[in-house]
Protein backbone atom coordinates (compact mmCIF):
# COMPACT_ATOMS: atom_id res chain seq x y z
CA UNK A 1 0.00 0.00 0.00
CA UNK A 2 1.48 3.44 -0.95
CA UNK A 3 0.57 6.42 -0.29
CA UNK A 4 -1.13 7.14 -3.92
CA UNK A 5 -3.40 4.22 -2.99
CA UNK A 6 -4.14 4.42 0.66
CA UNK A 7 -7.93 5.55 1.31
CA UNK A 8 -6.97 7.76 4.50
CA UNK A 9 -4.11 9.61 2.65
CA UNK A 10 -6.55 10.41 0.03
CA UNK A 11 -8.86 11.46 2.30
CA UNK A 12 -6.59 13.64 4.28
CA UNK A 13 -5.13 15.30 1.34
CA UNK A 14 -8.46 16.51 0.27
CA UNK A 15 -8.44 14.14 -2.59
CA UNK A 16 -11.70 12.64 -1.34
CA UNK A 17 -13.77 14.87 0.14
CA UNK A 18 -15.36 14.17 4.11
CA UNK A 19 -16.00 16.63 6.20
CA UNK A 20 -13.11 17.15 9.00
CA UNK A 21 -14.19 17.39 12.67
CA UNK A 22 -10.64 18.22 13.65
CA UNK A 23 -7.34 18.96 11.83
CA UNK A 24 -4.38 20.72 13.73
CA UNK A 25 -2.10 19.79 10.10
CA UNK A 26 -1.09 16.69 12.00
CA UNK A 27 -3.89 14.50 12.85
CA UNK A 28 -7.68 14.87 11.71
CA UNK A 29 -10.75 13.21 12.62
CA UNK A 30 -13.59 12.10 10.66
CA UNK A 31 -17.11 10.02 11.12
CA UNK A 32 -16.20 6.80 10.40
CA UNK A 33 -18.01 5.50 7.12
CA UNK A 34 -19.94 2.52 8.95
CA UNK A 35 -20.52 3.26 12.38
CA UNK A 36 -20.62 0.66 15.10
CA UNK A 37 -21.49 3.04 17.88
CA UNK A 38 -23.57 6.40 18.08
CA UNK A 39 -20.41 7.73 17.87
CA UNK A 40 -17.91 6.49 15.60
CA UNK A 41 -15.01 9.02 14.69
CA UNK A 42 -11.52 7.93 12.95
CA UNK A 43 -8.50 9.84 14.69
CA UNK A 44 -6.04 9.98 11.59
CA UNK A 45 -2.29 11.32 11.12
CA UNK A 46 -1.64 12.92 7.99
CA UNK A 47 1.80 11.17 7.66
CA UNK A 48 1.32 7.20 6.28
CA UNK A 49 1.75 5.42 9.13
CA UNK A 50 1.51 1.34 8.70
CA UNK A 51 2.02 -0.76 11.11
CA UNK A 52 3.26 0.46 14.69
CA UNK A 53 6.01 -2.76 15.63
CA UNK A 54 7.85 -1.16 12.23
CA UNK A 55 7.47 2.62 12.42
CA UNK A 56 9.88 5.15 13.15
CA UNK A 57 10.41 7.51 15.86
CA UNK A 58 8.68 10.28 13.51
CA UNK A 59 6.18 8.27 12.87
CA UNK A 60 5.15 6.46 16.53
CA UNK A 61 4.85 10.45 17.37
CA UNK A 62 2.47 10.87 14.63
CA UNK A 63 0.39 8.10 16.06
CA UNK A 64 0.71 8.77 19.70
CA UNK A 65 -0.67 12.67 18.56
CA UNK A 66 -3.81 10.89 17.69
CA UNK A 67 -4.10 9.89 21.30
CA UNK A 68 -2.69 13.27 22.59
CA UNK A 69 -5.55 15.54 20.80
CA UNK A 70 -8.74 12.35 21.19
CA UNK A 71 -9.92 13.74 24.64
CA UNK A 72 -10.54 17.17 22.76
CA UNK A 73 -12.18 15.51 19.65
CA UNK A 74 -14.65 12.91 22.36
CA UNK A 75 -15.10 16.23 24.50
CA UNK A 76 -16.39 17.97 20.99
CA UNK A 77 -18.48 14.70 20.02
CA UNK A 78 -20.23 14.92 23.47
CA UNK A 79 -19.06 11.76 24.98
CA UNK A 80 -16.75 12.45 27.04
CA UNK A 81 -18.44 12.66 30.29
CA UNK A 82 -20.21 9.22 29.34
CA UNK A 83 -17.37 7.73 28.56
CA UNK A 84 -15.87 6.27 25.39
CA UNK A 85 -13.25 3.43 23.94
CA UNK A 86 -10.65 4.05 22.14
CA UNK A 87 -8.98 1.10 19.81
CA UNK A 88 -6.28 0.73 17.46
CA UNK A 89 -6.35 -2.18 15.67
CA UNK A 90 -2.86 -3.26 14.71
CA UNK A 91 -2.44 -6.15 12.28
CA UNK A 92 -4.23 -9.37 10.68
CA UNK A 93 -5.75 -10.82 13.95
CA UNK A 94 -7.25 -7.47 14.96
CA UNK A 95 -9.09 -7.15 12.10
CA UNK A 96 -7.57 -4.09 10.60
CA UNK A 97 -9.24 -2.90 7.39
CA UNK A 98 -6.82 -0.42 6.49
CA UNK A 99 -3.24 -0.14 6.77
CA UNK A 100 -2.89 3.40 8.04
CA UNK A 101 -2.76 3.73 11.57
CA UNK A 102 -5.95 5.40 13.03
CA UNK A 103 -7.54 5.29 16.40
CA UNK A 104 -11.07 4.67 16.43
CA UNK A 105 -13.29 6.32 19.37
CA UNK A 106 -16.54 5.14 19.96
CA UNK A 107 -19.15 6.26 22.36
CA UNK A 108 -22.89 6.94 22.55
CA UNK A 109 -23.53 3.52 24.63
CA UNK A 110 -22.57 0.99 26.71
CA UNK A 111 -19.79 -1.23 25.40
CA UNK A 112 -20.07 -4.11 27.64
CA UNK A 113 -16.68 -5.82 27.75
CA UNK A 114 -14.14 -6.54 25.32
CA UNK A 115 -14.87 -10.12 24.75
P1 LIG B 1 -9.84 -0.84 10.98
O1 LIG B 1 -10.62 -2.11 10.84
O2 LIG B 1 -9.35 -0.57 12.37
O3 LIG B 1 -8.75 -0.73 9.93
O4 LIG B 1 -10.88 0.34 10.71
C1 LIG B 1 -11.10 0.88 9.44
C2 LIG B 1 -12.36 1.71 9.56
O5 LIG B 1 -12.37 2.64 8.49
C3 LIG B 1 -13.65 0.90 9.47
O6 LIG B 1 -14.41 1.11 10.67
C4 LIG B 1 -14.34 1.48 8.23
O7 LIG B 1 -15.74 1.57 8.41
C5 LIG B 1 -13.70 2.84 8.10
N1 LIG B 1 -13.63 3.40 6.77
C6 LIG B 1 -13.19 2.82 5.64
N2 LIG B 1 -13.24 3.67 4.60
C7 LIG B 1 -13.71 4.84 5.10
C8 LIG B 1 -13.99 6.13 4.55
N3 LIG B 1 -13.82 6.37 3.24
N4 LIG B 1 -14.47 7.09 5.36
C9 LIG B 1 -14.68 6.85 6.67
N5 LIG B 1 -14.42 5.67 7.26
C10 LIG B 1 -13.96 4.68 6.49
ZN1 LIG C 1 -2.06 6.36 4.19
Amino acid sequence: MTQQDCIFCKIGRGDIPAEKLFDDGTAFAINDLNPKAPTHILVIPHAHVEALTQASDDQRAAAAHCMAVAPQIAEAAGVATRGYRLIANQGPESGQEVPHFHLHILGGRAMGGMG
